[in-house]
């Protein structure tokens, strides 16, 4: 379908996320004209949309002091205690200072292609509400966290951990009351496979049960992000690439753009699935926590192959072990400015980002506060320096001349994971040396001191450690050496030694431990590595053994199913258990059997599975996930399934639709824009309805979502409550068997070329290109449509707030004067007592600026503190997902959501699914 509007700009930031505002907001400043397209309704991405509203670790400087100033600014206006920052402070910042700063933003588009000349990138294609775009630039800034656009360019990219492709855990956040507190649950739920929409639409609802939990346990969520919160995708192969080693030596860039600082956070207890080296860090160790700094290098943002395109945020050019620690909000925040001033740079210069002067970037990103002088001037780095003892101040560049003798005695002291790595590091005689003192250590000793002279042995490869590692075994030593929680005892953490030796001697204890132990998944999973790395060595009869103890050991059916995931909520694991194990068995020469049975080859739903699966199961095929080509240029459209019925818009009507065909035998396909359903109500706000519209008391409702919404206690008076609402949809459509696809927009629809001549097929744009679906029939019931038989709309917008600590009867209206017109503002009881709806009314200049909602809240705020119409203590808690458009009423109030109502607008909705399900359209 051909773009009718098209736009240039110098710079072009597609993601405006954590590192993509501050791309936009810095390239502006270096005198740049950007556009910043983002396919959420607001911008801020994890941290505001995502709902991750604290900072962990990472490293301060650059423009987030300016945001986080105005973020202050705003939450005092908004009131309340948050955890961390106030989200929707940092939401309407960001949308000020866009504005501001001149940045042409544009909500609720998303881009579903790149424009290439030859290997360059010059521009793009984004589906906006209002129609596809097109926009063209000198420039463009991949801030979409996944590297979205550089796959689309057909850039490479490393996906997943090594082993199995498989990310860390996702969570889906609700926000809640906490201790006073604004806060949110950090609700890890499972895991998925960001590029898949399938496996993306299955993440959101298995995400929501576990805010049903929630409920149950009497928790007050105010709302659902909006966004599923991915803590990795792709990464970028880049002209050059954070290795481990540059990470845990600080090794100095030379065209260092930026510094992090975090630590190896797995986010996970299957770290035997990990690296090895993430094994002797965070397993044997216990150095999960060890914060470490490190240079970003400007080669890391810059895709292998591509030109006029740069990655800001997490999908930068790293190592895997890497990419655990280089993703802090803060420090995404810094790579997205220096990807900024880069973009505004090259187009300046018009010169490709790669052909620019990195002397003159530093200079700017010293002037910015992105990096300091100190920070290009730098030849050691931090990580290593000791800070108490004999070793105080010990640098890198000092280590060579460190010997065994001086550096052995410090594995007895509390930081002895720096003299085990510079133990590990030496060479020629001095290596000869260590590896006789620790072998002595091995006999005496402090039992911790003991353990730390086999693992620089291990480190060394030296076998002098196995016969000791053997008896730690042996003992099944519950000792560890950290009280950290992912960190493993001894018994255990030999295993991972005894890996690294390739040494075959514990083949026997870890099948017993497999078989006897009634050992936990996340213990398997070491010994499945281990087991992994050794057994193909083995004589034949070995393996045999091996291959029947497997077999035997992955029947269990209970396999899997005690594993907890961060937060102890419990999610099997017997997937990757099975997968592992059936790895091995074939790698033997063993029959395929059970895990190849569970993967089911191409009926397994879990696209992370399958992947998992190609990769570890060579007879699977082709991993799908494994990236040095990357799809087609462009994302070439993939079959999102056939369907009997599709219904277009997850709205009142489209639910009960979907669920009815369901009902009668259909197969349904429900495509739903956004992250949820029901979304003119729940993602507005516009929560209330006539009693009328309810069942009366006794009388069971015939229609099946006012059943669900009954059930689920989302409906009091002629209220709903929206959170509740959402879960009330889903437990319809699930139990319905509707299929839904999230975060999927329908792009163009075609007649069919199917035999029996009917139906059609959907082209679908989602965040990481197309696809295309298949129905029989197709129900358009989305938002437009519904809206259509509402009374005429103007393009007057309204946007709901969730206030605390607000105790009103009646709705209070007033009027106030924003910038751009009158502002009408309504407060209205909501589902809880103690508990307000504000609505603010006002008139959109065209087209609609994110500036101009973010300036009607701050108004509104002020405003209604000012008049005192609010307390000192009411408190902003949520804005609403979007705005929504209010029709012409006579008197032109925003009250007039409530002639919807009075019409029993709700009502009709209800029925109107059903009967379009009947009658076909
Ligand atoms: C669950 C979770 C917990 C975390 N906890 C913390 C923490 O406590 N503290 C901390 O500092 N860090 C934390 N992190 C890490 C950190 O928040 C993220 O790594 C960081 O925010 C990523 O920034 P980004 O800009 O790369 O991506 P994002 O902030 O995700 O931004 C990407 C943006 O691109 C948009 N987009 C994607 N595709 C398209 C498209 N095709 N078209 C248009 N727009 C598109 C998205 O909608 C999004 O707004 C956490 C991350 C997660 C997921």
């Amino acid at each position: 379908m051909e773009a009718d509007n098209v736009m240039e700009a110098e710079v072009l930031v597609v993601g405006g996320g954590t590192a993509g505002c501050l791309a936009a907001l810095a390239a502006a400043e270096e005198g740049a004209k950007v556009v910043l397209l983002e396919s959420d309704s607001a911008l801020g991405g994890v941290a505001t949309r995502g709902g991750i509203h604290r900072y962990y670790y990472g490293s301060p400087g650059g423009l987030q002091d300016l945001i986080d100033r105005r973020t202050e600014e705003i939450a005092k206006l908004f009131g309340g205690r948050t955890m961390g920052f106030h989200p929707e402070a940092k939401r309407v910042a960001l949308a000020l200072l866009c504005s501001e700063h001149g940045v042409q933003v544009y909500l609720d588009s998303v881009v579903y292609q790149v424009l290439m000349e030859k290997n360059d990138v010059v521009g793009v294609l984004a589906l906006a509400p209002s129609g596809p775009l097109r926009i063209q630039a000198h420039t463009t800034i991949d801030c979409t966290g996944n590297g979205s656009l550089a796959r689309m360019a057909g850039a490479k990219l490393q996906y997943g951990r090594d082993l199995d492709g498989v990310y860390h855990n996702y969570s889906l956040i609700p926000r809640r009351l906490r201790d006073g507190q604004i806060g949110y649950d950090n609700l890890d739920a499972g895991w998925v496979d960001p590029y898949d929409p399938w496996d993306v639409s299955r993440a959101f609802t298995r995400g929501r049960e576990w805010i049903r939990e929630g409920y149950s346990q009497g928790h007050r969520y105010f709302g659902i992000s909006s966004m599923l919160g991915v803590r990795e995708g792709g990464r970028i192969v880049g002209d050059s690439t954070i290795s481990i080693r540059d990470y845990i030596e600080d090794v100095p860039s030379e065209d260092i753009i930026s510094r992090s600082y975090s630590h190896l956070d797995n986010h996970g207890f299957d770290t035997g699935n990990e690296s090895e080296f993430s094994q002797l860090w965070i397993a044997v160790l216990g150095l999960f926590v060890k914060g470490l700094w490190c240079d970003i290098p400007y080669g890391s943002l810059l895709p292998q192959g591509i030109g006029s395109l740069l990655v800001g945020g997490r999908s930068l050019s790293a190592d895997r072990d890497v990419s655990m620690g280089v993703r802090m909000q803060k420090d995404m925040h810094k790579v997205g400015e220096a990807a900024g001033v880069a973009a505004a740079l090259s187009a300046r210069k018009d010169c490709l980002p790669r052909d620019l002067d990195i002397g003159m970037l530093q200079k700017r990103l010293v002037a910015r506060h992105v990096i300091e002088v100190e920070d290009l001037q730098r030849t050691a780095g931090r990580n290593l320096a000791f800070r108490h003892g004999a070793l105080a101040g010990l640098r890198e560049s000092d280590a060579a001349s460190y010997g065994a003798s001086d550096l052995v005695p410090y594995l007895e002291t509390e930081e002895r994971w720096k003299a085990i790595w510079l133990l590990s590091r030496l060479g020629g005689d001095e290596r000869e040396l260590a590896v006789a003192m620790l072998a002595d250590k091995l006999e005496a000793g402090a039992r911790e001191v003991r353990f730390c002279a086999a693992v620089v042995l291990a480190m060394l490869g030296s076998d002098a450690a196995v016969p000791y590692l053997l008896r730690v075994i042996a003992e099944k030593s519950p000792d560890k050496l950290s009280n950290h929680h992912k960190c493993v005892p001894f018994w255990i953490a030999s295993f991972v030694l005894l890996r690294m030796l390739r040494s075959p001697a514990g083949v026997g204890e870890a099948l017993g431990a497999l078989q006897h132990n009634g050992i936990s998944s996340a213990y398997a999973t070491f010994l499945l590595d281990y087991l992994s790395v050794v057994t193909p060595s083995l004589p034949e009869a070995d393996q045999s053994e091996v291959s029947a103890t497997l077999q035997a050991w992955s029947e269990d059916p209970r396999l899997g199913s005690d594993y907890l995931m961060h937060g102890e909520r419990l999610e099997s694991l017997q997937w990757s258990l099975k997968l592992r194990a059936e790895a091995i068995v074939t790698a033997c020469g063993g029959e395929p059997g059970s895990g190849t049975d569970v993967i089911g080859e191409a009926h397994e739903p879990r696209a992370y599975v399958r992947g998992a699966a190609s990769r570890l199961l060579p007879k699977a095929g082709k991993p799908e996930n494994e990236g040095d080509e990357g799809p087609e240029r462009g994302g070439g459209d993939a079959s999102l399934g056939r369907f009997d019925a599709a219904v277009i818009g997850g709205t009142v009507a489209g639910v009960v639709c979907a669920a009815e065909l369901s009902r009668r035998g259909y197969s349904v396909v429900l495509v739903e824009r956004s992250a949820s359903l029901l979304t003119e109500l729940t993602r507005s706000r516009q929560t209330c309805f006539m009693p009328s519209s309810a069942p009366q008391a006794g009388q069971p409702d015939e229609n099946p979502l006012m059943r669900s919404l009954l059930e689920e206690g989302a409906i009091a008076g002629g209220e709903l409550e929206p959170v509740l609402a959402q879960l009330a949809a889903d437990r319809l459509l699930e139990e319905s068997g509707a299929n839904v696809l999230y975060e999927a927009r329908v792009l163009e629809t075609s007649e069919s070329s199917a035999e029996e001549g009917r139906g059609a097929i959907l082209r679908i744009v989602h965040k990481n290109g197309t696809g295309y679906l298949e129905a029989s029939r197709v129900y358009v019931m989305d938002d437009e449509n519904v809206q259509s038989g509402s009374p005429a709309c103007d393009n007057r917008r309204v946007l709901t707030a969730t206030l605390l600590g607000v105790r009103i009867e009646q709705e209070i209206s007033l009027a106030a004067q924003g910038e751009a017109g009158e502002l009408e503002l309504r407060l209205r009881p909501s589902f809880y007592a103690g508990e307000a709806y504000l609505d603010i009314g006002w008139r959109p200049s065209e087209p609609a600026s994110g500036g101009e909602e973010a300036a009607a809240v701050v108004v509104a705020m002020r405003e209604l503190r000012a008049s005192g119409v609010i307390s000192e203590e009411a408190a902003l808690a949520y804005l609403a997902d979007v705005p929504r458009s209010s029709a012409t009423d006579p008197s032109g109030s925003v009250a007039m959501e409530r002639d919807y109502a009075e019409q029993d607008w709700f009502r009709r909705q209800l029925d109107a699914g059903i009967r379009t399900a009947r009658i076909g359209k």
